[in-house]
């Protein structure tokens, strides 16, 4: 969708249900680096007129999206659950909270302001105030294909800035309803773009020498890729990436509540989410009583067609996920793990995969080192606090923690050593509230935080007045 008109592309991509292959959504265009610069002009050509957009008509117009969202949330949420695979409640709840997203950001359009700062200087008055950064490129993953871009398109737009979103290409249906509303909002023309294909048409996004800023979610090697050019160019960047994020749990924990917490925080949207747990830490006391009780609960999930009622755990998004699942699985052996519960591919036309569980004592082992992004985790057995403390903190990641005790003292003491941006008590890793800021340290994340007041950092550029 360029400057308001949808345009058809030479090359398309046949996009498929992942619970059943036999199931084609559509053929979604993928864009060329000639429609690319096209969305990019457009973008630019907008920006004088939305730059200067009143609060109100931008409260209007996000406000108008959020409704629209809401008001779809079942049809939407049917239609992200057959092009992810997440299973219908979920999907549901993504939809919706893509819709608050909007609304939360129409409000934080009338709150832009500025300091009034007192001069050392007599007479002197000095103010500090807001700007859009002008044309802004979106980059998205596929796992929150409606989430994801809502909490960056909404912020940009709300800040004044012009967007060129160029989402994941497994899930262009989900970004092109979303286009679909927006284009409906009363947003002028070529305010939001979108434009449909995979790394080459990001990779023009990105290196498009009109675009001024680029977000993006995904992983750290296309991270590392866009912030090479962006400093290359000095172009404002922010990256959020991948996690390997520790449940900690602790000898006083409830143990149906850690059971919940690990099942919800490794299993739930099929693992693949960058803040579940793929890494269950648990202290020797409890260990065996907690793994028996581990390994029922996930004997009970019911993996299978996300848009089936009993469904709990849907496939996994496409082939080659499921594949790389597998090779892990493989890994896990050969490094000595145990695999103690699921890991096969269940039969079926879809990508199902079993959830996983693989004990591996090793914190360096690669299973607890690098993102598998799927329904895995590891089990690592610890002696005590301390120890558990030191393996959650041992991976290059830092996106979410967790710990489960009732010692006040411990999970004081996880909350400050935790080296991650979200750090849960009694709560899964995964799961976050759509109005706050999110974001993680190290290699998980760089640059100012996403969603809740914070995300207008990264969307403004600060100007300084002085005024005699
Ligand atoms: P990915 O890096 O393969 O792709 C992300 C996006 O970048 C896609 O739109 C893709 O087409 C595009 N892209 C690919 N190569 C590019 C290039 N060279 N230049 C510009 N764009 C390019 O990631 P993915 O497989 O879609 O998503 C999974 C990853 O996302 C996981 O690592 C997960 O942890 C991470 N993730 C992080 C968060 C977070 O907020 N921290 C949230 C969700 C997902």
């Amino acid at each position: 969708m360029i400057a308001g008109a949808r345009v058809a592309s030479a090359t398309t991509r046949t996009n498929i249900n992942p619970s059943n292959a036999d199931d084609v959504i559509g053929e979604f265009s993928e864009a060329d680096a000639a429609q690319v610069d096209l969305a990019v002009r457009a973008a630019k050509q907008a920006l004088p007129q939305w730059s200067r957009s009143t609060p109100q008509q931008r409260f209007d117009v996000l406000d108008f999206i959020g409704s629209e969202i809401l008001a779809r949330k079942q049809e939407l949420g049917t239609l992200l659950a057959r092009e992810e695979g997440k299973v219908l409640p979920e999907a549901i709840g993504e939809v919706a909270r893509a819709g608050y997203v909007f609304k939360f950001f129409a409000g934080e359009a009338l709150r832009i302001g500025g300091q009034a700062i007192a001069s050392v200087r007599p007479g002197m008055e000095v103010i500090t105030s807001r700007e859009a950064v002008g044309v802004v490129g979106l980059v998205t993953p596929w796992n929150f294909p409606i989430a994801i871009p809502a909490w960056k398109t909404a912020p940009a737009l709300a800040c004044g800035n012009t967007v060129v979103l160029k989402p994941s290409e497994l899930t262009p249906g989900c970004a092109s309803a979303l286009a679909d509303i927006i284009s409906r909002s009363g947003l002028p023309a070529g305010a939001f773009n979108l434009i449909l294909g995979g790394g080459v048409a990001g990779k023009a996004l990105v290196e498009h020498p009109d675009v001024d800023a680029i977000s993006f979610t995904g992983s750290v090697t296309t991270g590392k890729s866009i912030a090479q050019h962006c400093a290359l160019h000095l172009k404002k960047f922010q990256l959020e990436m991948g996690g390997k994020n520790p449940l900690v749990i602790l000898d006083d924990a409830d143990l149906p509540l850690a059971v919940e917490c690990a099942v919800n925080g490794a299993f739930y949207s099929t693992g693949q989410r960058c803040t579940a747990s793929s890494r269950t830490i648990v202290t020797e006391k409890i260990y065996a009583e907690f793994t028996a009780a581990l390994l029922a609960r996930t004997a009970q999930l019911r993996v299978g067609d996300a848009l089936e009622a009993s469904t709990q755990i849907g496939p996994v998004v496409d082939l080659r996920q499921l594949e790389k699942n597998l090779s892990y699985i493989d890994i896990g052996r050969e490094e000595g793990g145990k695999l103690l519960i699921g890991g096969q591919r269940q039969a079926g036309k879809g990508y199902f995969f079993t959830p996983a569980v693989i004990e591996n004592h090793d914190a360096q082992a690669r299973l607890n080192q690098e993102e598998i992004f799927g329904p895995v985790t590891t089990l690592i057995k610890v002696k005590d606090f301390e120890q558990a403390m030191q393996v959650a903190n041992a991976t290059p990641y830092g996106l979410s923690g967790g710990i489960c005790t009732n010692s006040l003292k411990y999970a004081t003491q996880f909350r400050r050593e935790m080296q991650a941006g979200m750090v849960m008590v009694n709560a899964p890793t995964a799961g976050v509230d759509y109005h706050v800021p999110f974001g993680g340290s190290k290699a998980s994340s760089f640059g100012p935080r996403e969603q809740g007041g914070m995300a207008m950092e990264f969307y403004t550029r600060v100007k300084t007045h002085y005024l005699a």
